[in-house]
């Protein structure tokens, strides 16, 4: 009788334990509002709609309609939702020409989803109002945009994301890093950085650290830059993932980036980087995307659009036949970014 009851009361308990389990389960924000897993199947994880790079105060960005950026845009997001994408994250912070309502609008136009960020590039593109603000304000900011909407929409920031310099973090890169950290703490997000040397990725974990946040809620955005250019690159993204940060592989079949790698940004580069991180045990912190689009108002002759379909057409073809199992694709195209990006 006594053996009955104390199952009973165990039960009971781990009714309780599963239905808070559900209470606290995680969601990707997005433009169609909070999504459970169970909606949200091939993550497009790394690509813009919209920006205006390569000046350090954009300006362009602010006239910039939502039609005129469908008519170039649309098309390329109704295609790759065609090609079984549910869900497309724009990491877009402010500083490169951010605009929330184009991206939802887009979102909402082509029907499927968009997940945006909070956060904000490096450098002096930063609005200037980040010069003279404390960190508690920046994580105000920060919480405003994860709690309530990002820019002027109701749409909630996923994550946040921001960008640390290839020679060191400055200091207004160091304030923000820490605001992002007490934002990361309060509300799961995890926290992204544009980041091109291992010097600059390692620091920028050890001091996640030492203000107290976990570094396996840290992803390492362009992670294969450093690989590919610096000497014994590849054990700086090692040393990264030892500490349990994502390596972001996002900008596969990029021609962008291939002019920044002296033309070399083949698939085979990639395939070969992600199997040796594979080998040493890192298959759940890996996150692949093509970092492509993207509609410039700065550029309005001379830039390249790129579509968004590479890592469909062109990787995953070349990943299988290089003998990637089905159970690491899985991984790379819904696993690994949903828990990066959840909360
Ligand atoms: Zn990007």
């Amino acid at each position: 009788m006594r053996t009955r009851r104390i199952i009973g009361v165990l039960l009971v308990l781990m009714a309780v334990l599963a239905a808070c389990g559900d209470d606290d389960a995680s969601v990707f924000y997005t433009t169609a509002g909070p999504l459970g897993e169970d909606e949200v199947g091939n993550i497009l994880a790394h690509q813009h709609m919209f920006v205006e790079f390569g000046v350090e105060q954009p300006v362009a960005y602010v006239d910039a309609t939502p039609e005129e950026v469908y008519e170039v845009i649309g098309p390329m997001v109704e295609e790759v939702k065609g090609l079984g994408y549910s869900v497309f994250v724009d990491p877009t912070m402010e500083g490169v020409g951010r605009r929330p309502d184009i991206v939802e609008y887009v979102a909402d136009t082509s029907g499927l989803p968009a997940m945006m960020v909070t956060g904000f590039y490096w450098g002096n593109t930063m609005p200037a109002w980040i010069n003279d603000a404390t960190v508690e304000e920046i994580r105000d900011w920060m919480l405003e945009e994860l709690n309530v909407g990002v820019g002027d929409t109701d749409v909630k920031a996923g994550f946040i994301k921001l960008a640390h310099s290839w020679d060191g973090i400055t200091d207004n890169e160091m304030k923000i890093l820490e605001a992002a950290c007490y934002a990361s703490q309060e509300t799961g997000a995890s926290i992204a950085s544009h980041i091109l040397s291992s010097s600059t990725a390692l620091a920028v974990i050890d001091k996640l650290e030492e203000f107290g946040c976990d570094p396996g809620r840290f992803i390492w955005v362009h992670a294969p830059y450093t690989a590919f250019t610096e000497e014994n690159g590849v054990a700086g993204l090692l040393a990264a993932a030892e500490q349990g940060a994502y390596l972001s592989c996002d900008f596969i079949g990029s021609n962008f980036w291939a002019g920044w790698l002296d033309g070399h940004n083949e698939n085979s580069r990639h395939i070969e980087l992600i199997q040796t991180l594979v080998d040493a045990g890192y298959e759940d912190q890996i996150i692949i995307g093509s970092d492509t689009g993207w509609y410039d108002p700065g550029f309005p002759e001379g830039f390249v659009v790129e579509p968004y379909d590479q890592i469909m057409n062109s990787f995953l073809p070349d990943a299988r036949a290089a003998g990637f199992s089905e159970e690491l694709i899985q991984k790379l195209m819904h696993d690994n970014p949903w828990a990066a990006y959840s909360r």
